[in-house]
């Protein structure tokens, strides 16, 4: 999917002008430069939590954080 691709790409170029890159060293790295452990470590994702916009780190289903849950 050519389209998605492009999607994810603005992601992270949008992530990078912000200068977030809080807890993942790999950041400024296209995702295929990124060593694997370091993309999906335990299975943690970064989410944004939808109510409060709280960035962060979670191997849970839901994007809500722990305070909005
Ligand atoms: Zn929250």
């Amino acid at each position: 999917m050519p389209e998605q691709e492009e999607q994810e790409r603005e992601v992270d170029a949008t992530a990078k002008l912000r200068g977030c890159c809080c807890g993942d060293p790999y950041a400024s790295l296209p995702p295929e430069m990124r060593p694997k452990a370091a993309a999906k470590k335990d299975g943690l994702r970064q989410v944004t939590c939808p109510r409060c916009g709280l960035m962060y780190w979670t191997n849970r289903k839901t994007d809500l954080c722990v305070h909005c849950e």
